[in-house]
């Protein structure tokens, strides 16, 4: 259920519908417009009589929700959600590129990445310190060391770091250093860690399961706005199909598809999404045209002797002409880089 207040409903009268929500035993959700302000409710367990909330002061409309998902929904929220960290804004007018190593592996490894990314344009970086890997012998990241690394890379580049948490457990020391927190493929519908996360001041990146449907990610966003994190960005990463000439099929339909469906910006992932780096160029640019919001794109400085990804890392002269490209066809789709 969604309560549309207004356009010019006091501060008192929005106050006095949330505290009457909440005398129903119901959570509000206070959603502010640019336009006028409206409250989500959830925890309803049936439907909610409109007509209690239909005749309060400052009321304009009460409206049924009639997607599984509430929050995250386009019902509920008309405008594109902005997400600002640091001095970027992910969702809205920007395209921003989010790059870096699949892990990070020493100081000196992510330092000469984040020199390169930064200087090709980047806008935010990436690197796994808590590594989820298919063999329990493969590298598994460096933990709170590699945390440490990026927050220094934060402070010598000015770029904001997006790093995975793997388990609830980890969530409190990546949240300490982290700008964004990644949630991976692998624990898209890990209940628990969405609660852990949606109870966390940071923003969100929630990556999309290898084999779940939109509304599946669109679902477990909602585990994270509905404890009161409204900061949740998507990520179209690829799923498994027959295919084998890629380590997974970029589902890039799934963007204007999300974008239908809600306001959270969505990026797409052509790393992970091809496996393959020659293939990362190309459906980089298609990401944009499709109109994601961003991309996560893995770089290396040395890709044969990656401890992770490297077959889909690219170097970072790829990189340059990635950013070079991207910037005319921003120009084509009358976008702008951040
Ligand atoms: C990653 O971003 O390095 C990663 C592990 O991604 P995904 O969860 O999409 O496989
Ligand atoms: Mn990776």
């Amino acid at each position: 259920m969604l309560v549309v207040m207004s356009r010019n409903a006091s501060q008192d009268e929005i106050e006095t519908a949330v505290a009457k929500i909440e005398s129903m035993g119901l959570k509000p959700h206070v959603i502010p417009g640019s336009i006028r302000t409206a409250i989500g409710i959830t925890g309803n367990t049936g439907p909610i009589e409109p007509g209690i909330l239909e005749g309060m002061p400052g009321v304009r409309d009460v409206i049924r929700v009639t997607k599984p998902y509430k929050l995250v929904s386009r019902e509920m929220k008309k405008e594109d959600t902005r997400i600002e960290v640091g001095n970027v804004a992910i969702g809205g007018a920007s395209f921003v590129v989010i790059a870096g190593p699949c892990a990070v592996e020493s100081e000196s490894q992510a330092f000469q990445i984040a020199e390169k990314v930064k200087a090709a344009g980047a806008t935010l970086f990436r690197g796994g310190a808590f590594k989820p890997r298919t063999s329990p012998y493969s590298f598994q990241g460096l933990g709170e060391e590699g945390l440490k690394i990026l927050q220094k890379i934060r402070e010598e580049f000015d770029l904001p770091v997006v790093t995975e948490a793997i388990d609830v457990e980890s969530v409190g020391l990546v949240e300490q250093y982290a700008d964004v927190i990644q949630v991976g493929a692998r624990n898209m519908q890990n209940f628990s860690l969405l609660k852990r996360v949606g109870r966390s001041s940071r923003p969100v990146l929630l990556k999309r399961g290898m084999s779940a449907t939109v509304e599946e990610l669109l679902m477990s966003a909602e585990y994270i706005l509905s404890e009161g994190n409204y900061r949740v960005i998507l990520c179209e990463r690829g799923v498994r199909t027959f295919a084998d000439h890629t380590r997974n099929t970029l589902d890039l339909s799934a963007v204007p598809a999300v974008k239908e469906l809600s306001h959270l910006p969505i990026l797409a992932d052509p790393s992970h999404g091809t496996g393959k780096r020659d293939k990362v160029l190309p459906m980089a640019l298609a990401g944009m045209a499709a109109g994601a919001d961003g991309l996560m794109i893995e770089v290396h400085i040395d890709p044969e002797r990656a401890l992770s990804d490297g077959p889909q890392s690219l170097y970072p002269d790829q990189f340059v002409r990635l950013m070079e490209s991207l910037r005319r066809l921003a120009l084509a789709l009358d976008k702008t880089l951040a």
